[in-house]
């Protein structure tokens, strides 16, 4: 469940969104070519701009809208053991809730998941029951995509003196305030702990606006390749192929 806060011109307003909502929001966005970030809490942020009508004649006044998907139970840190029992689960259509021992245990084809750590997966709201199979929660997933994709903008040096071996060392020699023969350097690297992104920008906002690109191709690579929305009234529909719905449907 997420709590989903629509922002336009003239203010906000919120409600919440299931699981299901927020897929079809997701999946919509996407095809509309509006931006996609994920955040690591598990959450994700769509924003578009709309070119509407403006009060002088032919005049077009652009209006930046978003949405906010914020899970209403934050997926918090996720320890690398966390990550790798979600892996398992993602990885595998066995996996189930079992009883053992009259406790509740997640089950895959070749391996269980402790029940402490089942209770605590579920209660985090990483993992949910579809059927009888069990899979990753949309929060559990998209801060898994955060978790995999943290980008980092470096501080630009600034101010330095060259060295003398430098050979642009003597440059800005009548440079006032004190600065005389230093050189400035207002770069910023921007990189990704996925190891695709290694960029440079002239300063840190070009850096930051690299590392928010690159975010953005990443969500938009997993709402197209992850994400299916399957509307309620077919979700519903029975499928066996013989029953009355199935042959007049
Ligand atoms: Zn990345």
């Amino acid at each position: 469940m997420f709590r989903e806060t629509i922002h336009h011109s003239s203010g906000g307003s919120v409600g919440t969104a299931s699981e299901q909502h927020a897929t079809m929001l997701l999946t919509t966005a996407r095809r509309r070519g509006y931006d996609v970030e994920f955040t690591p809490a598990g959450g994700a942020l769509i924003t578009w701009t709309r070119h509407l009508f403006g009060p002088g004649e032919g005049s077009v006044v652009r209006a930046e809208r978003s949405i906010e998907l914020e899970p209403v139970t934050p997926v918090g840190a996720l320890s690398a053991t966390t990550r790798l029992d979600l892996h398992l689960i993602a990885g595998d259509r066995h996996a189930r809730y079992v009883e053992k021992d009259g406790r509740r245990v997640i089950s895959g084809l070749l391996w269980e998941i402790p029940a402490f750590t089942t209770a605590r997966l579920g209660a985090r709201g990483l993992v949910v029951e579809d059927g009888d199979q069990l899979r990753l929660s949309l929060t559990a997933r998209l801060a898994l995509l955060a978790q995999q994709h943290r980008t980092r903008t470096t501080p630009p040096q600034g101010w330095y003196r060259p060295p003398a071996s430098d050979p642009y060392g003597s440059a800005g020699l009548n440079r006032p305030g004190g600065r005389a023969g230093m050189l400035r350097d207002g770069g910023s690297a921007a990189t990704c702990s996925c190891g695709a992104l290694s960029g440079w920008g002239g300063d840190r906002d070009e850096a930051r606006r690299l590392t928010r690109d690159h975010r953005r191709a990443v969500a938009a690579a997993f709402v197209s390749e992850h994400l299916v929305y399957v509307p309620p009234s077919v979700a519903a529909r029975c499928d066996c192929g013989s029953c009355a719905e199935c042959v007049t449907g």
